[in-house]
């Protein structure tokens, strides 16, 4: 089956049903999503002689064509190749030509960049066909619109469930991304597991892109087409707690995929006590770790609004989910257990921690997250080797340490690159960072191994207070004394304006890592 099919059945039901929002203004119903849609897939062959499997780079920052843009490449059979809007153009140059990208839609804030990466592009050779540069087109131009408005063509193309479907390239905080393979199969068993596991959608909801739709809100793009709810792109381009209140007014039945940190900023924004959250259904948050505090403070704050997932560009948005239930399951023995976890295996996915030797690890022990099921990639782009070691016996090794619980909860300790190893222990940063967050002033902290001539790594914690406050090592020591082992507690804090942060709102710390590494500890 073809993905473009739950657009197709979405505009056959209600076809006058508002598929897509800017801000409160409604754009397109379902028949015109479906009708552009498919006008601009067949563009992609007549006018600009691709054929299927070819791929289509959207360099855009959230704008209501990256639906329609999306659903036309998987009309015509075609990999639509999202990227996150804030890359530099040389990281932008790599992935057009890597991709072997023959278009790449942007919007007019980032064409210039686009048409300098484009130039700058070292475009794949392809057997039997002529190699060629992206062409840049901009998705704002009257041109665009032009095509768009052709009007429904062919039906979508015939699609095997191994097609590729969407080329995701890893954020890669370190060395070149790589281009995880999303076949055809692989989302649909992420829409999917989204019904089965994270949350019901009825047609009327919407989803409300306030992280970038070049990842994991994009995704979610697909669950809310099958279930024929709308997407609403924010006109801002920054994220912005005040008008997303604002914004709330104007929907119901609202979902929205956000970064831990960004739920913190909505959490801690001075509207949230007087703003009328009705119309808010669900927060799903995941792609970095959420503190027990702040899931907390956010209950209170925002009531039992939340879902969390835990997933990766090469198992996208499915490897375990945290309910809404276990979210308001106070009264369980280890409720808290449980809110610090990631939540159980999705339904689509085998999942299991594993020893250096892939060696399944009892409850309670830590090691890889391996994964297998359909979600998972089909390797990565253009890279053996890396496929190679990334699939081991068929396991998707996510590089992230977690253990299992007897209930089955996987709760993640750290990405095994952010291990510490001091004098030989092993040090998970999370469990220290847990900890001092539970101090006051601590708004947000970031633990790292530091080089130390004797130890190998010594502990250090770099932490952004809240205004007005100072750093007092002594509270934060008592803090970690009370409880975790001498030898995890920081041997230095250091106080920072900020954490590094990527635009996915992680933190970057091998950024840290360089910054503290040569840095004088407080
Ligand atoms: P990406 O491929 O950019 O989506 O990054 C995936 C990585 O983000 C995972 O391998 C984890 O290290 C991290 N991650 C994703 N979801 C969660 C979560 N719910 N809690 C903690 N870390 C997460």
């Amino acid at each position: 089956m073809n993905l473009a099919h739950l657009l197709v059945r979405a505009a056959r039901i209600d076809g006058a049903r508002t598929a897509v929002f800017l801000d409160d203004r409604p754009i397109h119903g379902y028949g015109v999503l479906m009708a552009r849609a498919s006008a601009l897939a067949r563009a992609f062959g007549t006018d600009h002689h691709l054929r299927p499997g070819d791929r289509i780079a959207l360099f855009m920052r959230n704008h209501p064509a990256v639906v329609e843009l999306m659903f036309a490449c998987w009309w015509g059979g075609y990999v639509a190749v999202p990227v996150n809007a804030k890359l530099h153009p040389k990281e932008l140059a790599f992935i057009l030509g890597h991709g072997g990208a023959r278009l790449c839609f942007a919007t007019d804030d980032l064409a210039g960049i686009a048409d300098q990466a484009a130039r700058e592009a070292e475009p794949m050779a392809e057997p039997g066909r002529p190699s060629a540069r992206a062409r840049v087109i901009s998705a704002e131009s009257a041109e665009y619109d032009r095509v768009a408005a052709r009007g429904h063509a062919e039906p979508p193309i015939e699609a095997a469930p191994d097609d590729l479907a969407w080329l995701f390239y890893t954020s890669g905080t370190t060395g070149r991304p790589k281009g995880a393979m999303l076949s055809q199969r692989n989302l649909l068993a992420m829409t999917l597991c989204y019904f089965a596991d994270v949350d019901g959608i009825a047609p009327g909801d919407a989803i409300l892109h306030a992280a970038p739709m070049s990842h994991g809100s994009g995704m979610y793009i697909l669950p809310h087409v099958a279930a024929g709810a709308a997407q609403i792109v924010p006109r801002a381009d920054k994220f912005d707690p005040g008008a997303i209140f604002e914004l709330l007014g104007a929907h119901k039945g609202v979902t929205m995929f956000a970064a831990p940190t960004m739920v913190k900023r909505l959490v801690e924004h001075p509207r949230v006590a007087r703003a009328d959250l009705a119309p808010l259904k669900t927060i799903i948050y995941g792609g970095g770790p959420m503190y027990l505090a702040d899931i907390r403070h956010a209950l209170a704050a925002m009531g039992n609004r939340f879902v969390q997932i835990y997933g990766q560009g090469e198992s996208p948005m499915t490897i375990t989910a945290l309910g809404r239930h276990h979210h308001a399951d106070t009264g369980h023995p280890r409720h808290l257990q449980r809110l610090a976890s990631v939540g159980v295996a999705h339904g689509a996915v085998e999942v299991r921690v594993a020893d250096d030797a892939d060696r399944v690890l009892a409850p309670d022990q830590a090691g890889e997250v391996l994964v297998r099921g359909e979600a998972v990639m089909l390797g990565y782009w253009r890279d053996v080797n890396a496929t190679a070691a990334a699939l081991r016996g068929g396991w998707l090794h996510t590089g992230d340490v977690g253990a299992f619980d007897t209930d089955g909860f996987l709760t993640l300790k750290d990405r095994s690159k952010d291990l510490i190893i001091s004098g030989g222990s092993n040090i998970y940063p999370r469990e220290i960072e847990e900890i001092l967050l539970r101090h006051p002033d601590v708004a947000e902290v970031s633990v790292i191994g530091r080089p130390h001539p004797e130890w190998g790594e010594e502990v250090v914690a770099a932490v952004v207070l809240r205004p007005g406050k100072s750093l007092a090592v002594d509270g934060l020591d008592a803090l970690c004394r009370d409880s975790i082992a001498r030898f995890k507690r920081p041997r230095a804090y250091i106080a920072v304006e900020s954490l590094p942060k990527n635009n996915y709102g992680k933190v970057l710390k091998t950024e840290l890592r360089r910054y503290l590494g040569g840095k004088e500890s407080a």
